[in-house]
C-alpha cells in the first residue's frame, strides 16, 4: 500500500486523463457522425423522415410549389424545385448531422439528424 500512497496523485491523474480521452474520442465519433436520417419539414411541420443509407426520392408539395428531394449515396440534395430563386437546388448535397437545405419561398427545411444513437428518439417523441 506504500506505493499507492505515494503514487495516489499520479494514479488519479492518469485515470482522469483516460476518462477525458475516452469522452473526447466518443465526442469526436458522435460529432463526425454522418447523420442517420434527414428530417423534412414544411413551414415548421415535419412531413417526412428519410434514412440516409437508403436511396430515395421524395416529392414535397407545399402551398408555394413543389420540391424534389433525392437521397443517394448517403447524401440528400434538392434535385429540383419550382421556387423563384432555386437556392435550395444550388445548395448541393448535405450528409453531416446539423447540415440543412432550406427553400425559403416554399418554407421547406431539410435537416440532417444524428442516427438512432443520437437524437432520433428525442425527435420522434
Ligand atoms: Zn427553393
Amino acid at each position: 500500500m506504500e506505493w499507492l500512497k505515494t503514487h495516489r496523485g499520479d494514479v488519479l491523474l492518469i485515470a482522469a486523463l483516460l476518462v477525458l480521452a475516452g469522452a473526447l474520442a466518443l465526442f469526436l465519433r458522435l460529432g463526425r457522425h454522418s447523420g442517420g436520417y434527414v428530417s423534412v419539414s414544411v413551414r415548421g411541420e415535419v412531413v417526412a423522415e428519410l434514412p440516409l443509407d437508403q436511396d430515395a426520392s421524395l416529392p414535397i408539395e407545399t402551398e408555394g410549389g413543389h420540391n424534389l428531394l433525392i437521397v443517394a449515396g448517403g447524401a440528400a440534395r434538392m434535385e429540383s424545385a419550382d421556387c423563384p430563386d432555386l437556392l435550395c437546388v444550388k445548395m448541393g448535397p448535405v450528409r453531416w448531422a446539423g447540415e440543412s437545405i432550406v427553400c425559403l419561398p416554399h418554407g421547406v427545411v431539410v435537416t440532417v439528424e444524428d442516427g438512432p444513437d443520437g437524437g432520433f428518439d428525442a425527435a420522434s417523441r
